[in-house]
């Protein structure tokens, strides 16, 4: 199919492993769609492996019927893949809820190598130190002027910086009992000031600075799950994942996690990070978006081709 997605072919290397990693959270949009066939693409191209892993973290928003509907409408646009939660593999499993050993284990290193801080800040606490959310928002968005004003945990505060990782109510490092860093936020203490660079193979080289574009990001919440931030880096290096293609809404993302494997001493993968559809007032698509959805698209007569191609029709 010559959809009008793609940019460069990686170059032929069998050992490309490449992921989708859909959260089901929602019907998948045109965005998603664009996104995961370029994946897609590129892991086929380079004659390598594609995996699928359903990101079913967030136990609020998750749904067994969307990940139903994630598969059905990814293989209706045509997408394959090789490993997967109904492909199984050498990695399994591949559905995050499944995978909390790994994240454990993740959390421990960071802890032990002294990177992570206990956080008591609620949300509430945190708007206060901020001022308004809103505010806190749209800072983090300028100060991310040079890409979409998106992605945001707003710049942590300060507040509990300092606590060294040891808390009274917390076994010290040396415990047996220290598998679950449950009761408590933890955050990543950022080196302020550091300039991230890294090189897109898509949008080029990017440049972000730790404690100015991003803050202490949090790592795990107190209700004893991981972050997106620490569950990708844990699953894309088990999962010996070499690219990683994904919206250009994780941009900034990407830097908390290049400090991540940096805390961890393993290789980052490389990064494509796709363009985002915007709708016709040029916000970028959202899981509301339910007229766009890829679903919707599909019962109007849509084909994958149209879809994926430059006319779909953004006020749908
Ligand atoms: N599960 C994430 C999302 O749907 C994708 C994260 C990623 O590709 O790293 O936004």
């Amino acid at each position: 199919m010559n959809a009008n997605v793609a940019t460069s072919a990686p170059m032929y290397d069998p050992k490309y492993r490449g992921r989708l990693a859909p959260s089901p959270t929602g019907y998948l949009h045109v965005g998603h769609a664009r996104t995961f066939w370029t994946a897609y693409q590129r892991a086929r191209d380079a004659g390598g492996t594609l995996v699928m892993r359903m990101e079913d973290l967030d136990p609020e928003r998750s749904r067994g019927a969307y990940t139903e509907a994630a598969y059905e409408d990814l293989r209706w646009l045509g997408i394959r893949w090789q490993e997967g939660p109904d492909k199984g593999g050498s990695h399994a499993p591949y559905v995050q809820s499944k995978r909390m050993h790994v994240y454990t284990s993740v959390w421990r290193r960071l802890y032990r190598r002294g990177f992570l801080f206990p956080c008591k800040c609620s949300r509430k606490d945190l708007e206060a130190a901020l001022g308004a959310p809103h505010e806190a928002y749209v800072r983090a968005a300028r100060s991310n002027g040079k890409t979409e004003p998106l992605d945001d945990e707003p710049i942590y505060p300060g507040t509990c910086r300092a606590n060294q990782g040891f808390v009274p109510q917390l076994p010290g490092p040396h415990s047996v009992d220290f598998d679950t860093p449950r009761g408590m936020n933890w955050r990543f203490r950022v080196p302020d000031g550091e300039a991230i660079e890294f090189v897109d193979a898509n949008l080029g080289p990017q440049c972000f600075t730790a404690g100015v574009d991003f803050g202490d990001f949090a790592v795990w919440r107190r209700d004893g799950t991981p972050s997106y931030q620490l569950a990708c880096v844990a699953d894309d290096a088990a999962m010996g994942i070499t690219e990683v293609v994904r919206g250009a809404d994780l941009l900034k993302s990407t830097a908390r996690q290049i400090l991540l494997y940096r805390a961890l001493g393993i290789e980052p993968p490389q990064w494509f990070h796709c363009r985002l559809v915007l709708d016709q007032y040029g916000r970028r698509l959202a899981k509301r978006n339910d007229a766009l959805s890829i679903r919707a698209l599909r019962q109007q007569g849509r084909t994958p081709m149209n879809l994926l191609g430059a006319e779909v029709p953004l006020s749908a």
